[in-house]
Parts: C-alpha cells; sequence; structure tokens
C-alpha cells in the first residue's frame, strides 16, 4: 500500500539547532521585503527570495544561488523554510499521495495531492483537529486543538510541491482537509493571497475552493476579499432537525441563515455556490431528502456536491449503494438543480482527511 517515492530524509529539512527559528513562510510579501531591506540589501532580492520558495521549489535556503552568499546565511540564521516533518507519505494506486506533517509541536496535520489527466488538486489542512464535531467526520473526534499559521499551511502546499515532477503544477486547491477554514479566516486570507498572486503560486482565485460547515457572519466576511475563490458550503440535511443531529453547530446557526449569507456570497462575487451533502446510507438519503434539498435550493445559482460516505472505523455510517445515489441525483436534476457525485481517489490510502492522523493519535 505505500510505496514512498520520496525517501523521507529527502522532505525532511529540519535541523534541531534551528527549531526555535520563526517560519520564513509565516511572513507577507511587503513583511519579507521589510527584511529584505532592514538588512541592507536591494528590494529585488526580496522578489528573487519568493521565486525560490514558490517557483523554483527550494527546500533550503543554500539552494538560492542567486543570492549572495551572505544574504543566505543570514536567511538560515534567522529562519526555518520547512519546519514540519514528514511522518509518513503514502501513495495510492491511482498517484494520489498523502502527507502527515508532524508540527514543531508534535501536533500532526494532512494534506492530500490529487492527479487527473488535466488537473493536479491539493486539499490542505487549517487546523490541528476540528471543533465543529459533524458526527461522521474523523476529524472532529479528537476536538480542536489550535489552528495552524498561514506558514504551516503554506508548507504543506509547497511540501506537496516537491512531490510533483518538473513537468506538472499544481493547478487547484481545495481547503477541505482537517478543520474548519473559515474558523481560521485570517491566516487562509494570507495563504490564498500566496496561492493566487502571480509572484506566489499563481493559481487563479478560481481554482480555489474554501469547504465551510457554513459559519454565515464569516462566509459575508469572506465573500469581501475582492476574489473570485469559489464557496463550498457543508450541508449535510434539508432541515435544521436533520442537520442539528449530523452537524452539532447547526443548533446555533440554522440553514435559512447560511443560506442568506451564501445568496450574499453569490451576490458579491458571482461566483455559484456549492452544497456539499454527504451521503449516509438510511440517515439522509431518502428521495424525500433530495426533494426537501431541490426545494430549499430552487430559484438560486447553487450546485450539490453529493460526497459518498468515506468508511471511518468505529463510525456507524456507510455510503449508500449506488442505485440509490443515482435516485438522489436524479430527484435533484429533475428539479433542475445541477448535481454531481464526487469521484473517489485515493481510497487505498485513507484519503478522506482526519483519518490518517486519527490512526497515528491513537497508535
Ligand atoms: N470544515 C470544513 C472543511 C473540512 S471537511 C467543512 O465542514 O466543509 C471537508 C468535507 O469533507 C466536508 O464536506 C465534510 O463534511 C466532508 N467529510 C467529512 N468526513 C467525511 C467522510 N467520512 N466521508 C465523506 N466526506 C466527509
Amino acid at each position: 500500500m505505500i510505496t514512498a517515492s520520496t525517501s523521507l530524509s529527502q522532505l525532511t529539512d529540519v535541523s534541531k539547532s534551528t527549531a526555535s527559528l520563526p517560519r520564513i513562510l509565516d511572513l507577507t510579501p511587503s513583511e519579507l521585503t521589510d527584511w529584505v531591506v532592514a538588512h541592507g540589501w536591494p528590494k529585488f532580492r526580496a522578489g528573487q527570495l519568493q521565486k525560490w520558495l514558490f517557483h523554483h521549489r527550494a527546500t533550503s535556503f543554500e539552494q538560492m544561488s542567486d543570492l549572495p552568499k551572505p544574504m543566505r546565511e543570514q536567511l538560515a540564521a534567522e529562519f526555518r523554510l520547512f519546519a514540519a516533518e514528514v511522518e509518513s507519505h503514502q501513495v495510492a494506486y491511482d498517484q494520489t499521495e498523502k502527507l502527515l506533517l508532524k508540527l514543531g509541536d508534535g501536533e500532526t496535520i494532512e494534506c492530500v495531492l490529487m492527479r487527473e489527466p488535466d488537473r493536479v488538486t491539493v486539499c490542505i489542512s487549517t487546523q490541528v483537529g476540528c471543533a465543529m464535531g459533524c458526527v461522521f467526520c474523523a476529524s472532529g473526534m479528537l476536538g480542536l486543538k489550535r489552528n495552524l499559521s498561514a506558514g504551516e499551511i503554506l508548507e504543506e502546499l509547497l511540501r506537496m510541491q516537491t512531490l510533483l515532477s518538473p513537468d506538472e503544477r499544481i493547478t487547484n486547491i481545495v481547503v477541505m482537509g482537517i478543520g474548519e477554514p473559515l474558523a481560521n479566516l485570517p491566516a487562509v486570507l494570507q495563504v490564498l493571497a500566496a496561492a493566487s498572486s502571480p509572484d506566489g503560486l499563481g493559481i487563479g482565485a478560481r481554482h480555489i475552493t474554501v469547504s465551510t460547515v457554513g459559519l454565515p457572519a464569516k462566509i459575508r466576511e469572506f465573500a469581501h476579499t475582492g476574489k473570485q475563490y469559489n464557496l463550498a458550503i457543508s450541508l449535510h440535511a434539508p432541515n435544521n432537525t436533520l442537520r442539528d443531529k449530523l452537524v452539532p453547530v447547526n443548533d446555533k446557526i440554522g440553514v435559512e441563515a447560511i443560506l442568506d449569507a451564501a445568496d450574499e456570497y453569490f451576490e458579491v462575487t458571482g461566483r455559484r455556490v456549492t452544497f456539499e451533502y454527504v451521503l449516509l446510507a438510511q440517515v439522509n438519503d431518502e428521495p424525500q431528502h433530495a426533494q426537501q434539498l431541490a426545494q430549499l435550493l430552487r430559484g438560486r445559482c447553487a450546485h450539490v456536491n453529493l460526497i459518498p460516505m468515506n468508511g471511518v472505523s468505529l463510525l456507524p455510517y456507510h455510503e449508500p449503494a449506488a442505485p440509490r445515489t443515482q435516485q438522489f441525483v436524479a430527484i435533484l436534476e429533475q428539479a433542475g438543480i445541477p448535481a454531481s457525485v464526487r469521484k473517489r481517489k485515493g481510497a487505498d490510502i485513507d484519503a478522506a482527511c482526519g483519518q490518517l492522523r486519527l490512526k497515528h493519535e491513537k497508535s
């Protein structure tokens, strides 16, 4: 099952003596420029440094060969580049890869790289654990430990970039890993700015999707970034009674407030909002659920992404049989609501986020 194509030592660039240094990836572009200027280097050196970080896939300051040696030495003395360790690296039969990263404080997070003929999508985590407590999700089973910093999230992206061959590049980002991204919005926005900037990873905002449990005030804030990021809302139920059971934070929010915020997101950004719906056999997969969902979304510029439940050991939920899923899709489509079923990637490597970390924490 595990066929690590890159040795762990190649991926791990952490020296014990530097463990307390700040992470260079936590700096915004203007903070980076300030550092360069404060150390007496011309401003353009900041641009070169950024190129090494984001375009040339550097894993150490030493490699940054067009920066003056004293500057590289200063950087190495003051900052860490990669601060996490690769605890495990799995490669699935379909070439999906997953990293379990061990952070400076010993906590672990997961990130996934998925290949398709026309795209390379990465899925990133934004928190250590999750406070939302969705009953079918492995990520929240151990609660929330802490937010990730912008640098820690960016390291996920850059680490995954080092797994690519020179002719491959990351084309899409989904913020659907461990954690609730809108509960860590400032760090997430800093990361997405770097990801979408031409001086950063150069991934267009329309190729970046943030998935949220549905925090209305934060959705509204996210709507006003001036960028066209995609928003996906994890609805999972077409009414409050059922949603309260599956997504416990719903009892303080309610489906109506989420839909209002989603409408604002569409009005402000012009981006069609996706509603995610994990299909749980005999829980939320009845024809009447599909009809109710269609009713709820009627007249909205929306799309439903049905996610077959990824089995989590110890949890009593399972994906429905294929005909049941198809029936759900058909009801939505007959009602004029576009729907798709998410393809499963990396099925042989616990690729549903949170599962690998859970296994690791339990052992
Ligand atoms: N907290 C955010 C993002 C992380 S979860 C959110 O709630 O959207 C990303 C998506 O994976 C969510 O739609 C979530 O409900 C779904 N998910 C969680 N556990 C799953 C499982 N076992 N099988 C299938 N999808 C799951």
